[in-house]
């Protein structure tokens, strides 16, 4: 429960007066500080709960696999799914699959994680490709993303996530014409978009925003605040990157539509509504956008505030103008092409 509040310290605490924490409460731990983005904890962690003899499970794998994902761990990912069978008589599943496809994406490695996805001994699932389009979206790989989708929607006929996926990696690309395409196949089979919505509790009341939401009943008082916040996070450095904005709009409009995103509203919210110095949390359904994750670093830092975002994936908890995450695997990425750039020149 603290752990998924966020409350990262507190689990350490708990965890810290167990006498013998058996597998579940080192997964529940190994698992808090990947989510968190204390990835090397979880993985010290790991080792320790060998020292100390407790044989880890299937689930204790999915936590170190994803922390080695998140911290664009590759090669110890690879090294942990191999000894899994190899070393724990641990047969991989489902799920430890979708992992790797997940620490091969994120790391660039489109082809390999392509290649690792159709060797699979499992029947293919939906999740896993997903994972695989996802990746393809981070690293602008047009032809194997559109590829991929094409598999899905036969795979899933009413899932709107692939659709919404390849049409945003065409936008991203100003492919406008193929972004249209997807939205009317979208229409033409009754495919219906998941709006993305943020949730934010106030004296024992949750108050939930979509984007440009404005049925709050104290939609002014938050909208003066985002706008007064802008002026702020602008002046302290921030720009807003409108590549976050995907429709085909002027660049005026794409810096309204992102100032306006759910977690935004919830932010702004918890600002007016909750004493200074205590910390916000937010719950979004879907993952936080770039440009909100930049913005919400300057905001607090302008207001001062630590403030909690829980996305579709993971937590990032923003201070004095960071983010918990660290954005460890975008640098890894950017790391990774310069150091191929250079060994082909
Ligand atoms: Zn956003
Ligand atoms: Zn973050």
């Amino acid at each position: 429960m603290y752990g998924k509040c966020g409350s990262i310290q507190k689990v350490r605490e708990l965890f810290d007066k167990m006498q013998h924490p058996g597998a579940v409460s080192w997964n529940v731990m190994i698992a808090g500080y990947a989510m968190h983005g204390y990835n090397k904890h979880g993985l010290n962690l790991f080792e320790q709960m060998n020292y100390f003899g407790t044989k880890p499970d299937p689930v204790s794998f999915i936590c170190v696999l994803f922390a080695c994902s998140h911290a664009g761990l590759v090669d110890d990912g690879c090294k942990y799914f191999n000894g899994m069978s190899t070393f724990y008589s641990i047969i991989p599943r489902m799920d430890h699959y979708v992992c790797m496809v997940d620490l091969l994406g994120r790391a660039g490695y489109l082809v390999e994680a392509f290649y690792f996805v159709i060797k699979m001994p499992l029947k293919l699932d939906m999740v896993v490709w997903m994972c695989l389009l996802g990746a393809c979206r981070s690293h602008k790989n047009i032809g194997l993303g559109e590829f991929v989708a094409r598999l899905l929607f036969e795979l899933d006929t009413k899932n709107a996530a692939p659709y919404v996926l390849l049409s945003n990696i065409s936008a991203e690309a100003d492919r406008w014409d193929d972004v249209h395409k997807v939205r009317k196949l979208m229409i033409d089979r009754g495919i219906e978009k998941l709006p993305g919505c943020s949730w934010i509790e106030v004296h024992t009341m949750v108050h939930v925003f979509c984007v440009g939401d404005k049925s709050h009943p104290q939609t002014q008082e938050i909208y003066i605040k985002l706008d007064k916040l802008l002026r702020e996070i602008k002046g302290a450095g921030y720009v807003p990157d409108t590549r976050f904005v995907l429709n085909d709009v002027e660049e005026e409009e794409k810096e309204f539509i992102l100032c306006h995103h759910s977690e935004r509203l919830a932010i702004a919210f918890g600002l007016l509504k909750s004493p200074p110095g205590t910390t916000i949390r937010v719950v979004k359904n879907l993952r936080v956008c770039g440009d909100c994750h930049i913005a919400t670093k300057f905001i607090s830092k302008v207001a001062a505030r630590e403030i909690l975002v829980r996305d579709a994936n993971r937590f990032h908890l923003f201070k004095h103008g960071q983010c918990s995450c660290g954005d460890l695997w975008r640098l890894l990425v950017i790391m990774r092409k310069q150091a191929a750039h250079a060994s082909m020149l």
